[in-house]
């Protein structure tokens, strides 16, 4: 295993657009394209495989084993790192075995899947049956689902610039496991817009609110659960492209950019606030079923 990080040191880019609220007003707000940051590994996902990437190098591992549901964006980044970097990678695949872009690509790229059942799945963090995987798949370094552990996080925290801490009044991120809004909110102590794609996430939203004062959850705009669309989403993410020229997923980020446009349309106090949106990438997700 050899990694080089040069790849991902460039300056990530920021947009302003013009969100079109109501009654002919619009707010100009400003997105942090973490999308560019790499034409395969984009998003969040590789701020949160970084540190981790790096202790598995430091452990000698031979292999490195994580966790995804079938269109998991952190698999398909860990799969492409795998390769750029020369270690073998195993993923542990929710549910019955599939085929759809993203295994495809992960296969390609020399990752080993394994599908598993829902049931068995749910003790992906039960230190037994870890214990099992790693005696099955010769001591892998394991990577919780998502990235979820203290080195994701110390990579998200990463994600924001001195600069943009200074700069802006709000932040506004989708949230998954919400390792990347902990990493951010380690520095960024104004207002944090967490929107969450996900239905009934009560645990993972007390332990945010509990442990991250500054930040709000919107449990509101997940349009009817994790993974699933309305006519009404599928709409704003094709108004998006067309009037911004920027791509949203589906997943996650069209659900973010539409809750955060509700916010600002029911809220006046953010209308003079500088406010900086992320785009958490996971665009690879929008490719139609093969
Ligand atoms: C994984 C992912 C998220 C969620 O990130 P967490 O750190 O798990 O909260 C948000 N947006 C996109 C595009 C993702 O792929």
């Amino acid at each position: 295993m050899a990694i080089d990080f040069s790849l991902f040191d460039k300056k990530i880019p920021i947009d302003s657009i013009d969100l079109q609220l109501e009654n002919g007003q619009s707010k100009v707000i400003d997105i942090l394209r973490l999308d560019k940051i790499h034409p395969t590994i984009s998003g969040n996902k590789w701020f949160k495989l970084k540190y981790n990437l790096l202790e598995a190098e430091r452990m000698n591992a031979d292999s490195i084993l994580s966790f995804g549901g079938a269109f998991s964006n952190h698999l398909h980044a860990l799969a492409y790192a795998g390769k750029l970097f020369n270690i073998k990678t195993i993923g542990i695949v929710r549910g019955e075995k599939v085929q759809n872009p993203t295994l495809t690509d992960c296969k390609n790229w020399g990752m080993e899947l394994h599908f598993i059942p829902r049931s068995e799945y749910r003790k992906k963090t039960d230190p037994a049956f870890l214990q099992q995987l790693k005696a099955k798949f010769r001591n892998p370094y394991i990577i919780p689902e998502g990235g979820d552990n203290e080195l994701g996080q110390k990579g998200c925290a990463e994600i924001l610039s001195t600069e943009m801490i200074a700069n802006y009044d709000v932040l506004s991120s989708s949230v998954g496991t919400g390792t990347t809004i902990k990493g951010l909110a380690q520095f960024f102590k104004n207002r944090i817009l967490a929107i969450a794609p996900l239905k009934n996430e009560h645990d993972l939203k007390q332990d945010l609110q509990t442990n991250i004062p500054n930040l709000q959850y919107f449990d509101g705009y997940h349009f009817g659960g994790f993974g699933k669309v309305t006519a009404t989403l599928l709409n704003f993410q094709s108004h998006f492209l067309m009037h911004h020229g920027i791509e949203l997923d589906k997943i996650y980020t069209a659900k973010m950019f539409f809750g955060l446009q509700q916010e600002l349309k029911k809220n006046i106090a953010f209308s003079d606030k500088k406010i900086l949106a992320i785009h958490t990438g996971g665009l690879q997700g929008n490719r139609p079923m093969l």
